[in-house]
């Protein structure tokens, strides 16, 4: 290559800076905007008690072959096995699922449902245990699926017992969503993700996150307001300075790494359509409340509880193996909405409000489990809107479209949750596609500056 070409990733997530990993391998001159002062976007860090601790993304599954290889080559870092251990109660009594056990515990959620829905599960399975590109959105057993089951909800497809017993824990836990709010021909990327087993960073993500942007430059603070396009090609970047000033910057090559409401605005005045494709996608938010006690409140059978429709709380669980003394309660689903909407409009989430959380929280879990309020020491509560991606029926056409030569932006590519799944190793899939989507229109650049066609559009040196 006569010149260096420049590309700008879009978002400091972890499709983000897998992207810009990528494209740096690839040999571009990549810059990582992030509009907030810090990265890491989904995959958050807070003090609590002293100590940092996760709050978003942080399991990681053994098939998550993208996000070891790119940790260790930034490392050591040291995993430490966290498992699915996931109990609810039924009849009264606590029933557990545990990955490390995972036929008994999969046969005891199962009792009580019709054995028909029990064998499609068994067959789903074996499409994703047969072939890893069924863990993934747009998988092609899957997609086949989804053009005769999308047209309505994943919920039509299985009795309302095993919704409730077998579908609603990972569609709550993995999109925010409830069953008849997710489809068919995406389920192949929740039984990728439940038939993993999970480990996670002994440092935390947030080391993670540092070590993964050191080499990196990057742009914090910084805002993009609009794409700019000349002649059907990226040409650089409207972007906005945390003090009010708008900038102009020059660029051959742009990944969208945003959540895709994000990408759709910035899309939106070059291409309505593709936009609206992407106004499809749905988002469910995520409250997310750690607390810290004196003493552990989960025991080493039990390490977690998940709740029913009928609850805000959809699930508490001990924040590590060795560390039952802290709590990570998550309100997702339907009947959480309405307290994440009162949390929203409260604005803050620190001091009395994160204590009012803990306490409809604690309320729940002590039906089950003992809590009080003596037992606390301290507590930190995060609202992620958006939170979960839940995606939308018939994926594959979202994929068509971003396919298709027609619709294209030259230089333009788009990484996150929504196009491969929202799993840590699916975004990281999603930026590995956008940097050879973003290679090979430097490629077919070069082959024209080659051959001295100018199609008018910079390439810095
Ligand atoms: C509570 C929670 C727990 C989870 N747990 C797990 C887990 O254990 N394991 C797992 O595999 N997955 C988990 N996930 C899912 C996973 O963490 C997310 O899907 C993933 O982190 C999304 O990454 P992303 O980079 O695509 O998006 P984001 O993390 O949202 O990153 C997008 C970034 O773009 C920035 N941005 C947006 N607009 C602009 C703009 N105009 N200009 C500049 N920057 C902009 C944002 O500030 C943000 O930093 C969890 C998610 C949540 C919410």
């Amino acid at each position: 290559m006569a010149t260096t070409a420049t590309c700008a990733v879009v978002g400091g997530g972890i499709s983000g800076i897998a992207a810009a990993h990528f494209l740096r391998d690839a040999g571009l001159h990549v810059e990582l905007i992030e509009q907030h002062r810090s990265p890491g976007g989904r995959i958050t860090t807070a003090t609590l008690d002293g100590d940092r601790i996760d709050l978003g993304g942080k399991n990681i599954g053994r098939h998550y072959r993208r996000f070891r290889k790119l940790a260790h080559a930034l490392g050591p870092f040291a995993f430490e096995p966290f498992g699915i251990n996931t109990s609810r109660i039924r009849d009264g009594k606590i029933v557990t699922l545990d990955s490390t056990r995972r036929l008994g515990s999969t046969l005891a959620y199962l009792r009580g449902c019709p054995a028909a829905d029990a064998l499609r599960l068994a067959e789903l399975c074996a499409r994703v245990w047969l072939d890893a590109r069924n863990r993934f959105l747009d998988g092609p057993s899957f997609a086949r699926l989804a053009r005769d089951a999308d047209d309505s909800p994943l919920a039509s497809h299985f009795s309302p017992a095993f919704c409730r017993a077998v579908v609603r824990a990972m569609s709550v836990r993995m999109n925010g969503a409830e069953p008849d709010e997710i489809h068919l021909g995406n389920f192949g990327t929740h039984l990728g993700m439940w038939l993993d087993t999970y480990d996670q960073l002994e440092a935390g993500m947030g080391a993670f996150i540092g070590a993964a942007t050191a080499p990196l430059e990057v742009r914090f603070n910084a805002r993009v307001e609009r794409l700019m396009v000349r002649h059907g090609r990226i040409s650089g970047l409207q972007v906005r300075q945390s003090d009010g000033r708008t900038d102009h910057l020059e660029y051959d090559h742009v990944v969208l790494a945003t959540p895709a409401g994000v990408s759709a605005d910035l899309l939106r005045e070059h291409d309505a359509a593709l936009a609206a494709a992407l106004d499809e996608i749905r988002y469910f938010p995520v409250l997310v409340v750690v607390a810290a006690y004196r003493r552990p409140i989960f025991s080493a059978n039990v390490r977690g509880l998940s709740f029913g429709p009928d609850n805000a709380l959809s699930n508490a669980g001990a924040y590590g193996i060795d560390r039952l003394d802290r709590v990570r309660y998550t309100f997702s689903g339907r009947k959480a909405r309405a307290v994440i909407a009162s949390a929203r409009s409260a604005g803050s989430l620190a001091g009395p409000e994160a204590e009012a959380l803990l306490d409809l929280a604690e309320a729940t879990l002590r039906q089950y489990v003992p809590v009080e309020r003596a037992d606390r020491r301290d507590v930190v509560a995060h609202l992620f809107d958006p939170g979960l991606c839940a995606y939308a029926p018939h994926h594959y056409r979202l994929r068509a479209w971003l396919d298709d030569r027609r619709h294209g932006i030259d230089g333009l590519a788009f990484a996150g949750d929504y196009l491969r799944g929202a799993s840590i190793e699916a975004c990281m899939f999603s930026a590995q596609e956008a940097a050879v989507r973003i290679a090979q229109s430097r490629l077919s650049h070069d082959l024209r500056a080659s051959r001295g066609i100018d199609y008018g559009y910079h390439a810095s040196s």
